[in-house]
């Protein structure tokens, strides 16, 4: 136990025992297949840990971001990746904060059982990339729908779907005065969408992680889908965003304890020159110093939990944990493969697989730069750079 025992141990517990189930060599099948992992997932969904932010009326257990954190950190401590099923924590929560009281009624209570996945959120653009005010998928109304048009990329989890949260210009950007303006978020059902407007193409990628381009032409969504009003579509997506970072900060947490339990105890038994490796100076103190900067991030993403639950505005708590989180976990991963040195490389080991796996953190789902640049403008108060 590197962690010191904090408030949510009956979580850590019940998620260990879980996760105990499924252990590397089944994480390591699905990787070496390009597989999902269904029947973890489902044990999750089944035992209701993923419906943990739902509140109770609609049949979730009501808990807050931070419990919600320590169910995903503890997936990927324990040698999973909760990458494969974190969108169903998070993403309902737009329609949670911002839907009707009818569409709440008629998408959480399916979504808390698991009968509807909404693991999916279509936001980012091939030819606009992080800039995402000037996304160019529009939604224009044409009596009760609205007809969509345009190109995502990166889509996550869109396979393993039944709804996907949609960003698209509803109004032009030369028509509003703010750039972030004139933008709004659809409920997707992907089932009648896919081969009747949208099409759906895997990108494969580094990680064993399922994500997509999706193509638009004339998708037809009809206007009872719209969340919240109409134009407003970005701030709502925002509040989303601030979730999704935190937990994925938990998610780094996560992966950064499991490499350096995993480089101690091989550290311990790995005899070269006579002696166990981690009896070298020059092979501990990496280990410690990236030790001690996982246990700073992991006390950093208590701070949006807190702010997130109180509805208050997290964007800078969110991002730097985000950051600080991401960074010890990748600085971790260094440590372990280099002091595992060949056998990091072999896949038995599984160091090489969280090695991939947690450097995706560092690009999405928000870069570091655009990390420095949210702090240095909105924090700072440093001129805006673009
Ligand atoms: C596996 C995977 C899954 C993903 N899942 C989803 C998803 O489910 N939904 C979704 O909407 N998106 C998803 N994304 C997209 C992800 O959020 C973006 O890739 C990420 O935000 C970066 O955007 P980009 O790839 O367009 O990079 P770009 O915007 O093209 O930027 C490229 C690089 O340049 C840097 N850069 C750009 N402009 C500046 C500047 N002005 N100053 C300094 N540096 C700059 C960026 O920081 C970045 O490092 C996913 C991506 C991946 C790889």
């Amino acid at each position: 136990m590197l962690q010191t025992p904090d408030a949510y141990q009956e979580i850590r517990e019940a998620i260990r025992s879980l996760c105990a189930e499924y252990p590397d060599e089944y994480f390591r099948k699905i990787d070496e297949q390009r597989a999902y992992p269904e029947s973890f997932v489902d044990a999750l969904t089944q035992a209701g840990w993923l419906a943990a932010m739902i509140p109770q009326e609609y049949g979730g257990s009501g808990l807050g971001l931070a419990e919600a954190s320590v169910i995903m950190e503890e997936i990927n401590r324990n040698g999973g990746n909760a990458g494969a099923c974190h969108g169903q924590m998070y993403n309902m929560g737009t329609l949670l904060r911002h839907g009707s009281q009818q569409q709440k009624e008629f998408y959480l209570p399916k979504i808390a059982t698991g009968e509807w996945r909404l693991q999916s959120m279509g936001v980012t653009e091939p030819t606009t990339g992080t800039d995402t005010t000037k996304i160019k998928t529009t939604a224009v109304k044409k009596g009760d729908r609205y007809v969509v048009n345009g190109q995502k990329v990166w889509i996550s989890r869109v396979q393993h779907s039944d709804w996907m949260i949609l960003l698209a210009r509803t109004t032009p950007l030369a028509d509003v005065k703010r750039k972030s303006e004139g933008m709004s978020i659809f409920m997707v059902d992907l089932k009648k969408a896919v081969g009747n407007g949208l099409t759906v193409r895997p990108i494969p990628n580094m990680v064993n992680h399922e994500t997509n381009e999706l193509f638009f032409e004339n998708l037809e969504i009809p206007e009872e889908n719209l969340i919240g009003q109409e134009g407003m579509g970005f701030k709502y997506i925002l509040d989303g965003l601030n979730a999704e970072r935190t937990l994925i900060a938990a998610e780094c947490i996560g992966d950064g304890y499991w490499f350096i339990e995993r480089v101690s105890r091989y550290a311990k038994d790995r005899v070269v020159f006579g002696r166990p490796i981690g009896q070298n100076q020059g092979v501990q103190f990496p280990i410690a110093d990236a030790y001690i900067e996982v246990e700073a991030a992991n006390l950093m993403r208590f701070k949006p939990c807190k702010l997130f639950d109180a509805h208050q505005p997290c964007g800078a708590e969110a991002n730097m944990a985000k950051y600080l989180a991401a960074k010890a976990s990748w600085e971790a991963a260094n440590v372990c493969i280099q002091y595992h040195g060949g056998f990091g490389f072999a896949c038995e080991y599984d160091v090489e697989r969280k090695f991939r796996e947690t450097r995706l953190y560092q690009v999405a789902p928000v870069s570091t730069n655009m990390v420095y640049s949210y702090i240095a403008e909105h924090v700072l108060g440093l001129p805006r750079s673009f």
